[in-house]
């Protein structure tokens, strides 16, 4: 591994979102799109990936910050992850996003990194990131996929020939609070449910999101629909410092009179993609708030898992994490 210096690129540093979008779509296909650079760095530092054009998003004001709306709050693709976990009006509102901010990696990585770039970050499989030439890199093989391949961070659902998870802490948070991404081209916006923005390797084995080179992810929208509602957020890494999940859970709750209204949950670490778990909703509506009914959730949520040789373990932790993401949802 080369560590010592990053290939030369050209660097593009525009001040202004409309100058981005027009650079974007003269040039899109050439452009790697950097925000806080801590996902980005690790590529160019490693010589894995090697764009002739690096666009420095972090000049543009307009990407930046959190702005209550008539209908919630939008967050801007810029905005850092330690302004997300520290804003008063996510802490009071949708608790549960500023818990999985706050357990993102380290303070010092939170201070730079930006929830646009926590949801759109590459997959953290070992032999992708060391350059090997594996389905999601372009090849025709899977280096995890095998008897004795490194499998133990790896997804217990919906493989694909790729068996890399998502990684994001932010997502599962995002799903279950029901977010839109506000994607925008130099001609044309789209607003997406935070659930299709993610892409599995059956429609797209080379990337983790719907963007195209063209597009910018610009802001996140919450509507105010879960504002208030019973929250629970935890992450279980090897680690209890700076480290990825083994598998993350978050949800929200309605609850009246101990009776669940309703209620979402999804969980990150387990699938190429955040996995919104459906059918606990359907378990668990109408049911009261309690062990009973959290882990008949738990067991609804791992059916139809398919560990690998070394990820075994994750079917019960993720059992484990949705039953208390139902029972301790407060
Ligand atoms: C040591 C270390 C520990 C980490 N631990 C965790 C962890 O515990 N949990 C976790 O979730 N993540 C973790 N990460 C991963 C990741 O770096 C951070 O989550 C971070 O949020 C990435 O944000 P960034 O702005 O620095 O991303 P960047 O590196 O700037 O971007 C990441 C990706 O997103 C794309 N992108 C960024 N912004 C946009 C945009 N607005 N529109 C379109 N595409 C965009 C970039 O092109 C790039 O592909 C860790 C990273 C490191 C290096
Ligand atoms: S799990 Fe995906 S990223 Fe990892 S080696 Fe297999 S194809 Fe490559």
């Amino acid at each position: 591994m080369h560590r010592d210096m990053m290939p030369s690129f050209e660097l593009l540093q525009p001040a202004k979102l409309v100058d981005a979008l027009s650079l974007l779509d003269r040039r899109g296909k050439d452009i790697w799109k950097m925000a806080g650079g801590n996902d980005s760095l690790d590529w160019f530092k490693d010589r894995v990936k090697r764009p002739k054009a690096v666009m420095d998003l972090g000049g543009i004001a307009e990407l930046k910050g959190i702005r209550e709306t008539a209908d919630g709050i939008e967050i801007g693709a810029l905005t850092t992850l330690a302004e997300i976990a520290n804003s008063p009006v996510i802490q009071s509102k949708f608790k549960v996003l500023a818990e999985a901010a706050g357990r993102v990696a380290s303070p010092q990585i939170r201070n730079v990194s930006t929830i646009g770039g926590n949801v759109s970050q590459d997959a953290r499989c070992w032999y992708y990131r060391s350059g090997l030439n594996c389905y999601r890199a372009g090849g025709n093989t899977c280096f995890a996929d095998t008897p004795a391949g490194m499998n133990r961070e790896h997804a217990i659902f919906d493989a694909s020939r790729c068996i890399a998870v998502s990684p994001s802490d932010t997502a599962p948070a995002l799903l279950v609070l029901e977010a839109k991404m506000v994607i925008k081209t130099a001609k044309a916006e789209r607003v997406v449910d935070a659930e299709k923005y993610f892409v599995g390797p059956a429609l797209d084995i080379t990337h983790m999101t719907i963007l195209k080179p063209e597009e910018l992810l610009v802001a996140i929208r919450i509507p105010s629909k879960w504002a208030g509602a019973k929250f629970y957020f935890e992450k279980v890494a090897d680690r209890n410092t700076w480290d990825f999940a083994l598998v993350n859970v978050a949800s929200a709750l309605k609850v009246t009179n101990g009776t669940i209204e309703a209620a979402r949950v999804a969980c990150g670490g387990v699938a190429c993609t955040p996995r919104f778990i459906k059918v606990v909703e359907e378990v668990v509506k109408g049911g009261k708030q309690d062990e009973e009914t959290a882990a008949l959730a738990g067991q609804s949520a791992v059916h139809g898992a398919r560990p690998v040789n070394y990820n075994q373990f994750k079917v019960p932790l993720m059992e484990n994490l949705v039953k208390r993401a139902i029972r301790d949802a407060a």
